[in-house]
């Protein structure tokens, strides 16, 4: 078991770039890349969502790589790994507010969802897009932004647009 282990962090160790320094590194930030298709600079990984910005004092340019390497690289995992603990908690906290409560109407031409003392709709134009807007009773209705090639783009500009509430 403890052998295995120790070849495996071996073989891990061995995939980061020899052209550049092996430690030292800081995290500046970290962020969700939403697919999972950035190539960490560090290792080539090609999965990476949640991409780590480390920079060097002797290497010109920052490095964005994935968390594995990010960790190695930088000597602190636990930053690294909190920093991606948020986002994911985030990320989930999008998903929902983009995925549940909504009210359908008109065959799915139309969803409407209640957040404090509005309601917000989606719309689906005869062309496919989708717009978003907001009413208030006995208000006329508001055109927040049209032109969403998806209902979750429009449910999620209406998330960015209300700060991320949970
Ligand atoms: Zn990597």
């Amino acid at each position: 078991m403890v052998q295995q282990r120790g070849t495996r962090m071996t073989k891990y160790r061995s995939k980061i770039r020899q052209d550049i320094p092996q430690s030292g590194w800081t995290l500046q930030e970290c962020f969700d890349n939403e697919t999972a298709n950035h190539r960490c600079e560090a290792c080539g990984f090609p999965k990476v969502r949640f991409v780590h910005r480390i920079s060097h004092a002797n290497v010109g340019t920052p490095l964005l790589s994935g968390c594995e390497c990010a960790s190695q690289l930088t000597g602190n995992p636990e930053l690294s790994r909190w920093r991606e603990y948020e986002l994911k908690k985030e990320a989930i906290r999008r998903s929902k507010f983009v995925r549940q409560g909504w009210s359908l109407f008109d065959n799915g031409a139309t969803e409407w969802k209640h957040v404090v003392d509005r309601a917000y709709w989606l719309n689906r134009a005869d062309d496919g897009m989708w717009s978003l807007s907001w009413s208030q009773r006995n208000r006329p209705t508001i055109v927040l932004s049209v032109g969403h090639r998806t209902r979750d783009a429009a449910a999620t500009a209406l998330y960015k647009t209300l700060g991320g509430p949970a």
